[in-house]
C-alpha cells in the first residue's frame, strides 16, 4: 500500500447518474493509465445498484479490481449520500438534488478531509464533475489542484458560463415558445430561444434544485484549474476557442471511447443489460430502430403509447428500451395491454441493454433518442443517424447541434413532447429508407470519422489529453 501513492494522486468523486458515471470512470482509468493514482469514490447505492445490476450478492466487490490487475493504481471506495438505498433519487429528484446541492458538501468535506489526514493517502489533485456545487471550495480548502470534467457538448457549457448575459438580454427566464435569436453569447454565432437549455426557460422556474445547480455549478467552475470536456475539438472549434479566453479547456471527448483502457473489466450499468445479439443478428442490416430515451427521462402514458404504435405502424423492426420506473406517475405497467403481442419479432422490448454494443451492430440503421450528450455521442461514433425527441436540460440544446450543425439527425416534432402516433410512423418510415435517408447516413458516418480520428495518436482528443496530463504535472510539482 505504501508503494501505491508514489505517484500523484486524484480523489475522484462520481455524479450518482448513469450519465455521469460512464464518462467519469473512463477518464479515472484514462489519468490513472497515464501515471497517476486514483481513489475513486460512488455514493454508497450506486455501488449497491451495480452489485445489484450484476447479480453480485457480494456488495464489497471491489470495480477496479480487474483494471488493477492490469496494472492501474486505482483505489475504490464510497461516500453516503445520507439516504436510505431504496430512496428513489430519480422519482424524488427535485428534494434529493437539492439536498446534494446544499448539505451533501459538508460530507464530502469530512470525507477529504479524513483522507487527506491519513499517511499515505497524500492527494495533489481533485477531479469533479462540473454539476457538483464543491469542489472550488474543497479543493481550494484542502490546496488540491482542482480537474472539472464537463460531460456535455461545449455549446451547453458556454450557455451557463454566460447565464448573466442571458440574463441581461431578457432571456433567462426565457419565455417557453417564443423563437428569438441570441447572438451575443462569446463563442455562439446564433442560436434560437427554443434551443436554449431547458433551465433557463420560464416554465422550469418551479424546478429550484436545477436552476440552482447551474447557478451553483458554474461559480465553482469559473475558479477551476482544468476543464475538461467530452467532446471534439473539429466540432465546436468555435465555442471551445472562445471558452478559452477565461479558463484551460480541454476538449478530450469521445470519453466513453478511449482506446486501449481494461474500460470493459469494470461495472457501470445501474441496470441488468438484455443481451439483444442474437435478435439483431436475424434482421437485415440498417434493417432496425434502436430507441430509447435514457437513465434519467420521466415521461407520461400517453407519450409511451403514441411512441408504442408510431414504432407499431411504421412496420420497422426496432429494440426500444423500456426502463424500469420511466413512468412519472411511478406506475410500474408500462405498456399498453396487448402490446408485445401485437408487436411479434418486429420489436425487442428490453429494460436495459449495453447500449454501444447495440449501436455497433450492423443490423442498426437510426437511433431515436433523447438526446442525452452520452447517447448522442455514442451514436455519432457508431455513424447512427439520428431521430431527436428531447425532454429537458441539455437535450433541445443537443437535437440543435445533431439537426441544425451536424445534419445527421431529424427532429421527431417540433420541440413539443406531445407526439401523435401517425406522425411517429411517418417519420420513422422516412428516416429508415425514404429518400433523405442517404444524405443523414453519410452526414453521419462524416461526423464518425472526424470522433475516431480524434482518438488517434495524432488526433486532436489524444493531443488535448497529452497537453493536460503535461500541465497538470507541471502545476503539481
Ligand atoms: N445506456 C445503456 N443502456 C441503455 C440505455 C442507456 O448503457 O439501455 C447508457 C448509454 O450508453 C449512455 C447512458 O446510459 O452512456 C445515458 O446517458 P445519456 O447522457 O445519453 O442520457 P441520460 O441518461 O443522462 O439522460
Amino acid at each position: 500500500m505504501a508503494e501505491i501513492h508514489r505517484k500523484p494522486h486524484a480523489i475522484m468523486i462520481s455524479v450518482p447518474y448513469q450519465g455521469h458515471i460512464n464518462p467519469f470512470l473512463n477518464l479515472a482509468l484514462k489519468i490513472a493509465s497515464n501515471g497517476f493514482s486514483i481513489t475513486f469514490v460512488h455514493f454508497e447505492f450506486v455501488h449497491h445498484r451495480l452489485s445489484k445490476a450484476h447479480h453480485c450478492n457480494k456488495t464489497h466487490v471491489d470495480i477496479f479490481s480487474q483494471a488493477r490487475e492490469s496494472g492501474l493504481e486505482i483505489r475504490y471506495t464510497t461516500i453516503s449520500d445520507g439516504f436510505p438505498l431504496e430512496y428513489d433519487r430519480n422519482a424524488n429528484f427535485e428534494e434529493y438534488w437539492g439536498w446534494i446541492l446544499r448539505e451533501f458538501p459538508a460530507r464530502v468535506d469530512e470525507f477529504v478531509g479524513k483522507i487527506i489526514q491519513s499517511d499515505p493517502y497524500l492527494v495533489h489533485f481533485l477531479v469533479a464533475d462540473t454539476v457538483f456545487s464543491w469542489p472550488a471550495t474543497i479543493a481550494e480548502k484542502y490546496n488540491l489542484v482542482n480537474v472539472s470534467l464537463w460531460t456535455q457538448p461545449a455549446l451547453v457549457f458556454t450557455l451557463g458560463y454566460h447565464l448573466d448575459l442571458l440574463r441581461e438580454n431578457g432571456h433567462f427566464p426565457c419565455k417557453d415558445n417564443i423563437d428569438e435569436e441570441v447572438n451575443y453569447v462569446p463563442g455562439i454565432k446564433s442560436i434560437s430561444t427554443r434551443d436554449l437549455i431547458s433551465v433557463v426557460k420560464e416554465s422550469e422556474q418551479g424546478q429550484y434544485s436545477m436552476v440552482e445547480s447551474v447557478h451553483m455549478g458554474f461559480d465553482q467552475v469559473k475558479k477551476a484549474d482544468f476543464i475538461l470536456h467530452n467532446t471534439v475539438y473539429e466540432l465546436e472549434a468555435e465555442t471551445l476557442s472562445a471558452l478559452n479566453k477565461y479558463q484551460p479547456n480541454y476538449a478530450i471527448g469521445p470519453v466513453n471511447f478511449f482506446k486501449n483502457l481494461p474500460s470493459y473489466t469494470v461495472s457501470k450499468s445501474l441496470w441488468s443489460e438484455s443481451d439483444c445479439t442474437q435478435w439483431l443478428e436475424s434482421k437485415p442490416p440498417s434493417s432496425v430502430l434502436y430507441v430509447s430515451f435514457g437513465s434519467f427521462v420521466l415521461t407520461s402514458r400517453q407519450v409511451i403509447e403514441e411512441i408504442a404504435y408510431g414504432l407499431l405502424l411504421s412496420e420497422v423492426n426496432f429494440i426500444w428500451v423500456v426502463r424500469e420506473g420511466i413512468l412519472s406517475s411511478g406506475d410500474t405497467n408500462i405498456m399498453p395491454d396487448g402490446y408485445e403481442d401485437e408487436v411479434k419479432d418486429k420489436g425487442l422490448i428490453i429494460p436495459w441493454c449495453n447500449q454501444i454494443r447495440v449501436l455497433s451492430n450492423p443490423a442498426i440503421g437510426g437511433f431515436l433518442t433523447h438526446n442525452g450528450w452520452n447517447s448522442t455521442i455514442e451514436s455519432m461514433w457508431c455513424g447512427v443517424p439520428m431521430i431527436c425527441y428531447p425532454f429537458l436540460y441539455d437535450q433541445p440544446t443537443n437535437r440543435k447541434l445533431v439537426v441544425d450543425d451536424w445534419k445527421c439527425g431529424i427532429s421527431l416534432c417540433d420541440g413539443t413532447i406531445s407526439v401523435d402516433r401517425k406522425e411517429v410512423a411517418e417519420k420513422i418510415k422516412s428516416f429508415m429508407s425514404g429518400a433523405a435517408s442517404k444524405s443523414l447516413r453519410q452526414e453521419a458516418n462524416k461526423v464518425k470519422t472526424i470522433l475516431h480520428h480524434a482518438l488517434e495518436v495524432d488526433g486532436s482528443s489524444q493531443g488535448y489529453f497529452d497537453r493536460f496530463i503535461k500541465d497538470l504535472k507541471e502545476k503539481i510539482h
